[in-house]
């Protein structure tokens, strides 16, 4: 608790001039998983952060629980966040994973959420980032972290927005649960319901993102994310997809492309320090679509590519995309004050 006040006191000292940022139409920071470079990923002190630190958006990733409540968390497993092997040893499935799906809203928020372990090694995922297993954080359900955002967006006076990721709904479905039906009945209660309104949904699944516009009628902003590999679930063809045809049809459909940093630019050691862009960004401007790629992080920058200065300078000068997915909302939000 106390480390959520001490967030909140920073946060009445954000950057004044940031709070105009989209409507001057500069690129979007978005936080990823909140300032997950500095704190637990999805927790609440990491979504005050993001906030304190003048991100435009913050991301929710959202899974369901046993008793069908949306919750916040980037996996369907919750092992590598969380100390569930400890608290529920015997509720592993038979591949030796516990799955947010087989606990319910009350026994999840028993769990105390740590920083990202690798479950091969045990140890964390990004060795200078906050220590695993210190402090004390907690999973929060969709509500409960839109509530939070509103409550700041009503304390400072500014409207950041959110950016709801509906996680594997394919898989959902296979267990006998409907996600996106779930996510967006909470969206509506807290009035997501527009394209006026700072909300932007993502879905991996090519399926599933048709499904929430046609049969769920979600009429929000909408992004296709872009796998690294050709295909990803549910038959979703990310090849076709971002061919010039697909593209053109995604634009009746969606607002933007998310794609991975490899999509839209290489480092080469052959002309070290400079990128080779592709041109999936321009495409997909010229079928009028956004693009907002994942995922820059100070502490695993691209193969290849000299500094993180480096990085913002490919993506917002060269490539020109529209946003960024960011781990550290703070040092994208500066890059573009003085660099712009
Ligand atoms: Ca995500």
């Amino acid at each position: 608790m106390k480390i959520r006040f001490l967030l909140l006191g920073w946060v009445m000292l954000a950057h004044p001039l940031w709070v105009q940022a989209a409507s001057e139409n500069r690129p979007l920071v978005i936080a990823h998983r909140g300032a997950s470079g500095y704190l637990p990923e999805h927790t609440l002190p990491a979504k005050a952060l993001a906030y304190g630190m003048g991100a435009d958006l913050i991301e929710q990733d959202v899974v369901l629980s046993k008793d069908r409540v949306p919750v916040v968390l980037h996996d369907i497993h919750v092992d590598t966040t969380t100390d569930v092997a400890t608290r529920f040893p015997d509720r592993h499935r038979a591949d030796g994973r516990y799955y947010a799906l087989d606990f319910t809203v009350a026994e999840l928020k028993q769990l105390r959420v740590t920083e990202r372990i690798s479950i091969k090694t045990g140890k964390a995922v990004f060795p200078h980032r906050f220590p695993p297993k210190m402090s004390s954080f907690q999973i929060s359900t969709l509500a409960e972290e839109l509530e939070f955002i509103a409550g700041l967006n009503q304390s400072t006076g500014r409207r950041v927005g959110i950016y709801p990721e509906i996680k594997q709904p394919f898989w959902h479905r296979q267990q006998g649960y409907d996600l996106s039906s779930a996510v967006l009945a909470v969206l509506d209660r807290f009035h997501y319901r527009s394209k006026d309104d700072p909300c932007w949904l993502q879905c991996f699944e090519y399926p599933e993102i048709k499904r929430l516009r046609e049969e769920l009628a979600w009429r929000g902003r909408l992004i296709l994310l872009v796998g690294t590999a050709k295909t990803g679930e549910n038959g979703t063809d990310y090849e076709e997809l971002t061919s010039d045809a697909g593209l053109q049809r995604l634009s009746k459909e969606v607002d933007g492309i998310g794609p991975p940093l490899s999509r839209v630019m290489t480092w080469s050691q052959s002309s070290p320090g400079r990128p080779a862009l592709s041109n999936l960004v321009q495409r997909a401007h010229a079928c009028g679509l956004r693009v907002h790629p994942y995922t820059v992080r100070k502490d695993e920058l691209p193969s290849g590519c000299p500094s993180l200065d480096a990085l913002h300078a490919a993506l917002f000068s060269e490539a020109k995309v529209d946003g960024v997915f960011t781990d550290f909302p703070d040092l994208t939000g500066n890059w573009l004050r003085h660099e712009k």
